[in-house]
């Protein structure tokens, strides 16, 4: 078995020490793997003077040069052919352009053991029938966001008894549905069933507050869960605080607060990052992160707050195994009272349009200086 294989079925997701050195093979195999197969990359890589051998150890991560995702928005990198791409997602671009990543079978294989131990692990699975509800669009043929994907991905951790939508199709487009949505809500809330939201934390948000503006209150049957997933986007500056959301949750849909869960990912980095009853997003034994400094790129030390990279050796048909997000963060290893070991991502915010451009032609300057 690939060493990718073996990392994606290990049983310690969150003690990343247990798997440091199976975490550097497999990362040294992918990069190979797009150095060998997609001329792009190669020449990123050789003109920073980076040859995947040199990776041994979890060390070694630092120096393999990151591609900014801002890079995927405008160029189209694969290292398999085409008709191979089982799946092109593209990021939910806020911005109009869109990353366009394309996973092969064996990345979506790889990608499935994730999925199955992270939802072990946070007990997303279930045999009990649910209704979901999903703050987004119904996918169709031609919506290609990885969020949709996703989405409607989640509504198999257990059974779908119903599928409701926010955002529906129709003639002219999609169509915000509220109206269908508080139904679907009301009729969950009669049901011996447990319901399970799915969405954007902004729009799961606005919906509550409308409710409670209303006066609507429901008492979710046992087992209900909110996730959501996305990130705030534009709507970051309406962020409420956590505990000023999770008492909404309670008031409006008498949902307690460890039956919120929220995931963090991207679509240049699939990796699925939940978090603990904490509320922190710990790092995953799929993935690392490091945190750069805006100005040098060289890793800060944790606690520090800076550029965030992140490594996955996942996804092997485009070469996405180190990128450059535009967000802003910092990682934690004070210790959680979760008992997860590994430490924790939080996400401060985004960088500015300008800083992205900057950020992004200072990766592309990285590359080019060479390591
Ligand atoms: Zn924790």
């Amino acid at each position: 078995m690939s060493y990718t294989g073996k990392l994606f079925r290990t049983r310690h997701i969150y003690d990343l020490s247990k798997t440091d050195d199976l975490f550097a093979s497999s990362v040294r195999e992918t990069c190979s793997f797009c150095y060998n197969n997609c001329s792009d990359y190669r020449r990123i890589l050789d003109e920073a003077g980076f040859s995947p051998e040199k990776i041994n150890t979890i060390d070694d991560l630092a120096d393999l040069p990151f591609i900014p995702t801002l890079y995927f928005k405008h160029h189209t990198l694969t290292s398999v052919p085409d008709r191979k791409l089982i799946i092109k997602a593209t990021s939910s671009g806020t911005s109009g352009t869109m990353s366009r990543i394309g996973f092969d079978l064996k990345s979506l294989m790889t990608g499935s053991h994730m999925v199955i131990n992270v939802g072990k692990y946070h007990k997303l699975w279930s045999i009990k029938p649910t209704n979901y509800i999903i703050f987004g669009y119904q996918p169709t043929k031609t919506n290609k966001t990885a969020f949709s994907k996703t989405a409607y991905g989640f509504t198999f951790f257990a059974p779908a008894r119903s599928r409701t939508f926010a955002l529906e199709m129709t003639d002219s487009g999609y169509k915000l549905n509220w109206d269908r949505v508080l139904k679907a809500m009301e009729k969950c809330s009669k049901s011996r069933c447990p319901m399970r939201t799915i969405g954007f934390p902004a729009y799961t948000y606005f919906l509550l507050k409308d409710m409670k503006a209303k006066g609507i209150r429901y008492k979710m049957p046992k087992g209900s869960l909110i996730t959501m997933g996305g990130g705030w986007k534009q709507f970051y500056t309406e962020q409420p605080d956590k505990k000023e959301f999770y008492r909404l949750v309670k008031e409006v849909l008498d949902i307690d607060e460890d039956h919120i869960i929220e995931f963090f990912g991207a679509v240049e980095h699939p990796i699925l990052y939940t978090d603990c009853r904490c509320h922190h997003f710990h790092v995953p034994a799929y993935g690392r992160v490091i945190i750069r400094d805006p100005d040098t790129l060289k890793p800060v030390k944790n606690g520090t707050i800076g550029l965030v990279n992140l490594i996955s050796p996942m996804v092997r048909s485009t070469p996405v195994v180190s990128v450059m997000t535009d967000d802003l963060g910092v990682l934690h290893d004070e210790g959680c009272p979760c008992g997860a070991k590994s430490p924790w991502l939080e996400i401060i915010g985004r960088v500015g349009v300008a800083d992205i451009v900057t950020c992004a032609a200072g990766g592309e300057e990285y590359l080019k200086e060479g390591s």
